[in-house]
């Protein structure tokens, strides 16, 4: 038996998800929020519990994923993640630091942690008496994504957003897409509990996709095979992909990724 306490930070911190599956020994987190105030907050959610963190899990290679590592696991608490992802975070995590600390200022951590329990698609952890199961996806919303099931639940991170608009700008949509065709029918019937927005059911796999798809023409209409979209370009396709999912938070990712996509299709 367990209970999944889910810490979702406010917009400032991308409405990003962290899920704490408490059992009878012990918590076990999947994935560390970004901002160091919702970080904090969720080392206190996780206090509060009154039992051991027993290890975490890392979704997928993005700071709103792992930046809390280094406060919520310290060095001695387990931290799970596939090879691709581990790989990756340690080649990123000091750029993104770059690029970021300067607009988020003291909310940006100075240290990362990269995960130290690297695993392949198959692999099973056994924490708490519950027993996950790892999924590597590859390339998808990230340079290295992955997902975990527990029994009929799936943790997906990033590989569908439920109710906002995406990030973009790794600039994999193409391969994003045949993610979502095989998890279409390997989460057939799960629950799954996304990085961003409501858990439901394997629809938002295909709201996500429908996103993508006009989002992809959108851009290659505007672009017409420039590898980079123009400001004005950027206001048109914000205006359309803002009427295709009305009233979504995270309107400004919309731009964000633009010229990443209009790369990709340009290639
Ligand atoms: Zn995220």
């Amino acid at each position: 038996m367990y209970r999944i306490h889910t810490y979702t930070a406010a917009e400032a911190g991308l409405l990003v998800n962290s899920y704490l599956l408490e059992t009878a020994d012990g918590v076990v987190l999947i994935d560390a929020n970004l901002l160091l105030s919702d970080v904090r907050a969720l080392a206190a959610r996780i206090a509060a519990l009154h039992k051991p963190l027993l290890g975490v899990f890392v979704t997928h290679a993005h700071p709103d994923h792992f930046n809390g590592l280094p406060l919520l696991a310290g060095d001695d608490v387990p931290v799970y993640a596939a090879h691709d992802v581990a790989d990756t975070i340690a080649r990123i995590a000091d750029a993104k630091r770059a690029q970021w600390q300067p607009v988020y200022g003291d909310e940006w951590p100075d240290r990362h942690r990269v995960p130290d329990q690297r695993l392949s698609t198959g692999d099973t952890v056994e924490l708490g008496g519950l027993r996950f199961r790892l999924h590597a996806v590859g390339a998808a919303e990230s340079h290295a994504d992955s997902y975990l099931t527990l029994d009929d639940r799936a943790f997906i991170g990033d590989l569908a957003f439920h109710g906002t608009h995406p990030y973009t700008a790794d600039g994999h949509t193409d391969r994003w897409l045949t993610a979502l065709d095989a998890l279409t029918e390997e989460l057939d019937g799960a629950t799954l509990y996304p990085g961003h927005g409501a858990p439901g059911d394997a629809g938002m796999l295909a709201e996500q996709r429908r996103y993508l798809m006009m989002y992809r023409a959108t851009i290659g209409r505007l672009a017409a095979g420039a590898p980079a979209l123009t400001d004005a370009q950027r206001e048109e396709l914000t205006a359309v992909m803002t009427r295709f999912l009305p009233g979504a938070p995270l309107t400004w990712m919309i731009g964000l990724g633009a010229d990443a996509v209009a790369a990709e299709i340009a290639a």
